[in-house]
């Protein structure tokens, strides 16, 4: 299937299909023989996984959709290729990304951008495009994204899939070059809500070598995916996010999605988050803020690229220089600078303080909606996939792509995308979010609109 579509689709940067064939061909003998071993197997053995290129894997490259790391092979595996990997499930190659996960369409990859395969000359949203499209063309039934604000969600939204942000610290990021470390979360893309519950199940849980991780034991989602009855769930309407910015075909789906839950016995109520307005402002002062000090690492001389001065002296400070203006694109070095300038003396209350202010906020707002509801709903994406080309040269314009799915990175809770309809045949998300630790939830609702 990668071979006959993906010259169009672009969505793998690198396919491993030896990995996919001998374990498939180890899992069969294993289920043939039966017995014990047999009866261990994961449920998901011997399925292949597509992985997001910014998550690194022993064997296979990991780029980062960036020049700066061609060429570069990671000596060891991200704790959930590990743990992938342990369960027999094949790393089948690596996705397509914005380069450093840093944009909404996957046009920022230094590897050509990745197409929509409802309609080619489309974006596939970001800056997981790679793995939503893997999924939505039948490449790979099940990938890995990785989500800062929105990276797994609109994707899946504009490639009529599924995939899920899951609570902060609840999934190790160890081995995900990290972006903006305070919101960063890995979380699976897939077909159906039950398939994106078993892999996100899978490489849930604790991990020491994370700092950030949390210490629960992981809670079945499985069984959460299975149940599609939502009588008496409280289902609130986030009344931010809906209205001006949205397509009015998106708005007529998300009705329809509202009045299928209704007449599923749910209970809709509309709650106010008027800190939200601000969500978008925090969200590209935090996030630069920290990516600048990430990229920080990418000096020329511990990974990948090294590019000399033309002229001596070849001093420390020129190869960094070199390097830095030859292998990275430019949002990325659009992002650097800004990050930079909010965390300069001077300026660091004014712009990144201020930003962290309206982060308490926003969770405070989430607070206040949970207690009078179970799980929020809202449009994932406030339009559908559009044009490729269209906002490449308008930030602003890119950046406004993720004002429904960052709430949920700045306070750290779940979230899910899964499709809601079609606007003139092109697929619309509907969103899930639920408290901190309520991933199960949100499985538990997406899966009633399936
Ligand atoms: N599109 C958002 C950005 O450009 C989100 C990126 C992400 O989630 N990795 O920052």
């Amino acid at each position: 299937r990668i071979a006959a579509v993906d010259g169009e689709i672009n969505a793998f940067l690198h396919v491993n299909a030896d990995e996919a064939l001998e374990t498939a061909a180890e899992v069969d003998r294993l289920r043939a023989a039966g017995g014990a071993q047999a009866d261990a197997l994961h449920p998901l053995a011997g399925v292949p996984v597509a992985v997001k290129d910014l998550i690194v894997t022993r064997g296979q490259p990991t780029t980062s959709g960036s020049k700066m790391l061609e060429g570069w092979m990671s000596p060891y595996d991200a704790t959930v290729v590990t743990k992938i990997r342990q369960a027999k499930l094949p790393i089948l190659g690596k996705t397509n990304l914005d380069e450093f996960a840093m944009g909404s369409s996957t046009e920022h990859s230094a590897y050509g951008p990745t197409r929509n395969p409802w309609d080619t000359s489309r974006i596939p949203g970001g800056s997981g495009g790679g793995s939503a499209a893997a999924v939505a063309a039948f490449e790979a039934p099940l990938a890995l994204g990785t989500d800062t604000g929105g990276s797994i969600r609109q994707p899946a939204a504009v490639t009529g899939t599924v995939g899920t942000k899951p609570t902060y610290g609840s999934v190790s990021r160890y081995g995900a070059i990290a972006m903006a470390s305070s919101l960063d979360q890995i979380g699976p893309a897939a077909r159906t809500v039950e398939d994106a519950a078993l892999l996100h199940e899978l490489i849930a849980g604790h991990d020491p070598k994370d700092s950030t991780s949390l210490p629960e034991p992981v809670p079945g989602f499985g069984t959460a995916a299975g149940n599609h009855e939502v009588a008496g769930m409280r289902i609130g309407v986030i009344k931010q996010l809906q209205g001006t910015g949205y397509q009015d075909a998106v708005l007529a789906r998300f009705q329809e999605s509202l009045e299928l839950l209704r007449s599923a016995g749910a209970q809709i109520v509309e709650v106010d988050c008027p800190s939200f307005e601000y969500a978008l402002g925090a969200y590209y002062l935090i996030m630069s803020s920290e990516a600048s000090s990430n990229m920080a690492r990418f000096d020329g001389v511990r990974y990948g690229q090294r590019v000399l001065p033309d002229q001596p002296p070849v001093t420390i400070e020129r190869v960094m220089g070199a390097t830095r203006a030859a292998g990275f694109g430019e949002e990325v070095k659009r992002r650097i600078i800004l990050g930079t300038y909010a965390l300069s003396a001077g300026y660091y209350d004014a712009y990144y303080g201020s930003a962290q202010k309206i982060r308490t906020l926003i969770q405070r707002d989430f607070e206040a909606a949970f207690a009078s509801a179970d799980v929020l709903i809202s449009p994932t994406s406030p339009t559908v996939a559009f044009p490729l080309g269209e906002k490449l040269q308008d930030p602003m314009a890119m950046y406004l792509n993720d004002i429904a799915t960052i709430p949920a990175n700045l306070a750290g809770i779940p979230a899910i995308s899964v499709p809601g309809g079609l606007a003139e045949g092109l697929p619309v998300g509907v969103q899930f979010l639920a408290p901190a630790r309520g991933d199960a939830e949100v499985y538990h609702a997406g899966r009633a609109l399936e």
